[in-house]
C-alpha cells in the first residue's frame, strides 16, 4: 500500500466511525460515559483534516495519529493516536508497504496501545480486538497470503475478538468501575477497533 492508499484508509476509517457513531455511543452509554462515538468521529475528522498532501505511508499515519491525540477526548484518543503513530514509525520512509511491513506496523500499533494503557487480553478493551487481529494477520502472512488477504483475516479476527468481549468483566478504563455489571455488554473500543480494521481490509482489497 502506498501513501495515497493509507490516506484513503484514514478517510474510510473516519467515515465508518462517523456512520457508526450512534452505535458506539450507545455501547459506551451502557458501560461508560456515552461519548465514544463522538470522540472518535471528532478525532478521525481531525485526522482527515491533517492528512498531508503527499508522502509515504509512515508520514501519513504519523500525521493522522498526532491529530487524533490532540483532538480526541477520552481514553481512546491517546490510545488510537499512539497506535497510528507507532504504526507510522514502523513503516519508516518506505514508499510502498508490503504485507510483511503492514504486519509489523499492526504489531507496533498493538504494542503502543499496551504500553500506554497497560491492558492485557481479557480486560475488555480495544486490545481484545487488536491482539487477535495481529495474530491472525501474522498467521495469514506465514501461510503465504498477500497483503489484502492478511488484512481481511485481521479484520475478521478483530470482529470476533470484539464480540468475545461481551461476557468479559472490564478491568481497565471507565467500564471497570462497574465491576461485574460490565458483563454482558460489547466493549465500545473493541467495536471501533473492528470497524477500523475493516476499513483497512476494504482499502487493501481495493474497494472504492
Ligand atoms: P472514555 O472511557 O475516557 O470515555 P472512550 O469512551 O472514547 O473514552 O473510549 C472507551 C474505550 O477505550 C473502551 O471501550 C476501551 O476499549 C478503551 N480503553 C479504555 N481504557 C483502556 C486501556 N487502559 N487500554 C486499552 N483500551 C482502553
Ligand atoms: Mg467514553
Amino acid at each position: 500500500m502506498n501513501g495515497p492508499e493509507i490516506a484513503e484508509f484514514v478517510r474510510r476509517a473516519a467515515a465508518s466511525v462517523t456512520t457508526e457513531a450512534e452505535r458506539l455511543t450507545r455501547l459506551d452509554a451502557a458501560i461508560g460515559d456515552g461519548d465514544h462515538g463522538l470522540n472518535l468521529s471528532r478525532g478521525f475528522a481531525a485526522a482527515v483534516g491533517a492528512l498531508p498532501a503527499g508522502g509515504p505511508p509512515g508520514k501519513v499515519l504519523i500525521a493522522a495519529g498526532r491529530a487524533i491525540v490532540s483532538k480526541t477526548g477520552g481514553a481512546s484518543g491517546p490510545l488510537y493516536g499512539t497506535a497510528l503513530r507507532r504504526a507510522g514509525k514502523a513503516c519508516g520512509d518506505a514508499d510502498d508497504i508490503d504485507a510483511a511491513l503492514l504486519g509489523a506496523a499492526l504489531r507496533a500499533a498493538l504494542e503502543g496501545v499496551q504500553e500506554l494503557g497497560q491492558a492485557a487480553e481479557g480486560d475488555k478493551t480495544m486490545v481484545d480486538a487488536l491482539a487477535p487481529a495481529v495474530r491472525a494477520y501474522d498467521e495469514a502472512l506465514a501461510g503465504g497470503n498477500g497483503l489484502a488477504d492478511c488484512a481481511r483475516a485481521a479484520a475478521e479476527a478483530g470482529r470476533e475478538g470484539a464480540d468475545a468481549t461481551v461476557p468479559m468483566q472490564a478491568r481497565k478504563g471507565r467500564a471497570s468501575y462497574l465491576g461485574p455489571r460490565s458483563v454482558g455488554h460489547l466493549d465500545p473500543g473493541a467495536a471501533s477497533t473492528a470497524l477500523i480494521l475493516a476499513a483497512l481490509a476494504d482499502v487493501a482489497e481495493g474497494r472504492a
